[in-house]
C-alpha cells in the first residue's frame, strides 16, 4: 500500500517530466516507480536498512526524496510541480488514448484537470480543435471515457483485491483472536472486477475481534460497528464487511454471501421444490436442520453435485449439477508453466535470471520468456540478430538454474497479418506468442483476416491476449471471434488467456465458447517484473469461470508433453 503510493508519486513525477520535456528525468522517474511497485517488501523496511540505494534506478537524489516522503509524507519537488500542473493523472491516465502531452494540453487550453471536467469538454465538442486532436479522437476519447465510466470507479481488479484479502486475512488468523476467516463474495468467484470484500469469520470473542480488526493499518476507518457485522472502508477505496457466524451455520453464510445473487435465487427454488428451506443458516427440512456447517453438505443435500465457487454465475452450473455434469475444472496447482513474460531485454523491469529464478522458487516446472519483437518500438522489441544473443543467454541462464526456459518471443501481427521476423528466426524458438498491439482498425474483417493470416502461417503457436480489452479503459477489438475459433481450433494454434488483470483475456465467457469449438488454451501471466507472476492465479481463475478442465489447457502438462506439443 505505502508502496503503491509512492510509486503513484514517482509515476506522477514522470509525467510531469515528460510535459516539461525533461525526457532523460521522466525516464528515471518511470522506472523508480515502476522498481518500487514490484517490490517484494515494504519500501520502509529497506529504508531502516539503510539500503535505498539497492533499489535499481535509485541515486542519491531520489534516496533523498524516498526518505523525505517516509519521514514527512510529503516530497517538496512533488509538491512544487502539482502546484503547477494541479491534474488528476491517476484517474486520467486510465482513459485510453490520453497520454501526458495530451493530458496537458487539456489543461493548458481547457483547464482540464479531472475526470468530471474532461467529460464536459467532450459533451460541449471543445476537443476537437485542440492542436494534436481532430474531431476522430474526440470520438474515441468518448467512447473511453464511457469504458471506463461502466466499471466504475468504486470496483478494484481482482488481483487487488486477492491481495487486500490475503493480507488482512492472515493477520486475523495470526492473531489468535480468530478460528476461522474466509472471504465470500465476488472475490471468491474470482470476478474480474470487486466491488466490495467480504468476510466471515469465527471467533469466541466478538468485542476484542473487532478492536483487532479494527486497529489494522488497511483500514480507512470504521463505518459501522455491530455484534455481528462490523464494516469499514478501507484504503484501497472499497468497503468491507466482517461478519462473526455460528460454527454451525458457517458453510450456509458461506454459500449465501458468495453469490452470485442469481445461483442462489436458483438454489433457493429448488430447495423449496424438495420441499426445503434454504438460507444464510442453514438448509432445513421439516424444520430440522439438515446442513450449515459445511458448504459442500449443502450442495450434497440437495441433490447437486459440489458446485465451485468460480462457476456460480447461473450459466447452466445448476442443471449440470444435478445431472453429473460439473467439469472437473483446472486445479490453480496444476498449471505446471508460465507461457507469457519479459525480461528488461524488453520492457521488463528484470533481468531473464531473476525473473526464471522467481519462476522456478514458485514452484513452476518451466516457463517461457517472450521479450516483444521489434517493430514494438514503445516496448523496445528485439529484432532477429537480438534474439539470437538473447536465446544464448537463455540456454546458458537455464543451464545455471537447472530450470527449463523455452525459446519464446511476443511476435507482432502486422497490419496486413504478415509477421513480424522472418520465418528462420521464428523456426527457432519453442513458443510464439502471436500479438496485435498497435495499428489496430476500426474494420470487423480487417482485424479479423489480420489473425486468420497468422494463426494459418503455420509459425504461430498461441495468440496472446485475443480481444485486446483492457478492462476500464479499452473496448475489445472488433473481431469475429467464431471464425477465429474456428480457424485455431483447425489449425491447431492456441489461444492464450492472459493473466494480467486489467486484460484478464480471453474473457471467460469467450473461453468456454473457445472450448466448444475444440480450442486449447495457453496460461500467461504477462510479467513484466518478479511480482507479477503471481498473476498466472489470475489466468487459471478465467480458464476456471470458463469451465475448462486440465485437459484444455496447454500448461497444465509437464515439460516433455508440452515440448511434444509445440513441435507439432
Ligand atoms: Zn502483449
Ligand atoms: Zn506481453
Amino acid at each position: 500500500m505505502f508502496n503503491d503510493e509512492l510509486s503513484e508519486i514517482f509515476s506522477e513525477m514522470a509525467d510531469i517530466e515528460e510535459i516539461e520535456g525533461k525526457r532523460w528525468e521522466s525516464l528515471a522517474y518511470r522506472k523508480v516507480s515502476g522498481n518500487i511497485a514490484a517490490l517484494g517488501e515494504d519500501i520502509r523496511e529497506i529504508y531502516r536498512r539503510n539500503e535505498l540505494r539497492k533499489i535499481e534506478g535509485v541515486g542519491d537524489a531520489i534516496a533523498k526524496k524516498i526518505s523525505q516522503y517516509i519521514n514527512e509524507g510529503r516530497i517538496t519537488a512533488y509538491d512544487e510541480m502539482k502546484k503547477k500542473y494541479p491534474i488528476n493523472f491517476r484517474d486520467l491516465r486510465k482513459i485510453q488514448g490520453l497520454g501526458p502531452k495530451k493530458i496537458a494540453v487539456l489543461f493548458t487550453e481547457l483547464g482540464v484537470t479531472n475526470i468530471s471536467q474532461l467529460s464536459d469538454a467532450i459533451n460541449s465538442h471543445k476537443i476537437a480543435d485542440l492542436p494534436g486532436f481532430g474531431s476522430k479522437s474526440e470520438e474515441k476519447l468518448k467512447k473511453s471515457l464511457e469504458t471506463f465510466q461502466q466499471v466504475g470507479s468504486n470496483r478494484i481488479l481482482l488481483a487487488k483485491g486477492l491481495r487486500e484479502i490475503d493480507y488482512i486475512r492472515e493477520k486475523l488468523l495470526a492473531s489468535g483472536l480468530f478460528e476461522k476467516v474466509e472471504a465470500a463474495g465476488s472475490s471468491r468467484r474470482m470476478r474480474e472486477t470487486v466491488g466490495d470484500i467480504d468476510l466471515l469469520a469465527i471467533t469466541g470473542n466478538v468485542e476484542s475481534a473487532t478492536d483487532y480488526f479494527l486497529s489494522l493499518d488497511r483500514i480507512e476507518g470504521a463505518v459501522s460497528r455491530g455484534e455481528s457485522k462490523v464494516t469499514v472502508n478501507l484504503k484501497i477505496g472499497i468497503t468491507c464487511d466482517l461478519r462473526f457466524i455460528e460454527p454451525d451455520s458457517f458453510g450456509a453464510a458461506l454459500q449465501y454471501f458468495t453469490g452470485s445473487k442469481d445461483h442462489n435465487v436458483k438454489l433457493r427454488d429448488l430447495a423449496i421444490s424438495k420441499g426445503m428451506k434454504l438460507n444464510e443458516y442453514g438448509l432445513f427440512a421439516a424444520d430440522q436442520k439438515i446442513a450449515g456447517a459445511f458448504e459442500n453438505q449443502i450442495y450434497e443435500k440437495l441433490g447437486l453435485m459440489y458446485i465451485p465457487p468460480e462457476l456460480r454465475e447461473d450459466r447452466g452450473e445448476i442443471d449440470a449439477a444435478l445431472s453429473g455434469k460439473i467439469p472437473r475444472l483446472i486445479e490453480y496447482n496444476e498449471v505446471k508453466g508460465d507461457l507469457h513474460m519479459h525480461t528488461f531485454d524488453s520492457d521488463g523491469s528484470a533481468s531473464l535470471e531473476e525473473m526464471a529464478g522467481a519462476a522456478k522458487a514458485s514452484g513452476l516446472e518451466y516457463i517461457a520468456v517472450t521479450n516483444h519483437s521489434k517493430s514494438l518500438m514503445i516496448a523496445n522489441g528485439l529484432n532477429e540478430e537480438r534474439f539470437n544473443t538473447f536465446n544464448k543467454e537463455v540456454e546458458r541462464i537455464s543451464e545455471k538454474l537447472d530450470f527449463s526456459i523455452l525459446k519464446g518471443v511476443e511476435l507482432e501481427i502486422l497490419k496486413d497479418g504478415s509477421l513480424d521476423l522472418p520465418s528462420t528466426s521464428l523456426k527457432r524458438m519453442d513458443f510464439v506468442l502471436g500479438a496485435m498491439h498497435q495499428f489496430v482498425s476500426q474494420d470487423r474483417e480487417e482485424n479479423t483476416n489480420r489473425l486468420l493470416n497468422a494463426i494459418r502461417s503455420g509459425l504461430v503457436s498461441s495468440i496472446a491476449h485475443p480481444t485486446g480489452r483492457l478492462i476500464g479503459s479499452r473496448p475489445p477489438y472488433q473481431l469475429d471471434m467464431d471464425r477465429i475459433m474456428e480457424a485455431c481450433a483447425s489449425e491447431g494454434v492456441f489461444l492464450e488467456i492472459n493473466g494480467s488483470p486489467e486484460r484478464s483475456d480471453l474473457p471467460s465467457d469467450l473461453a468456454r465458447r473457445a472450448a466448444g469449438f475444440g480450442v486449447k488454451f495457453t496460461l500467461g501471466s504477462d510479467a513484466h517484473n518478479m511480482n507479477d507472476l503471481s498473476n498466472i492465479r489470475i489466468a487459471t481463475a478465467v480458464a476456471r469461470r470458463g469451465w475448462l478442465t486440465k485437459d484444455d489447457v496447454v500448461n497444465a502438462m509437464n515439460l516433455q508433453d508440452i515440448r511434444k506439443a509445440l513441435r507439432t
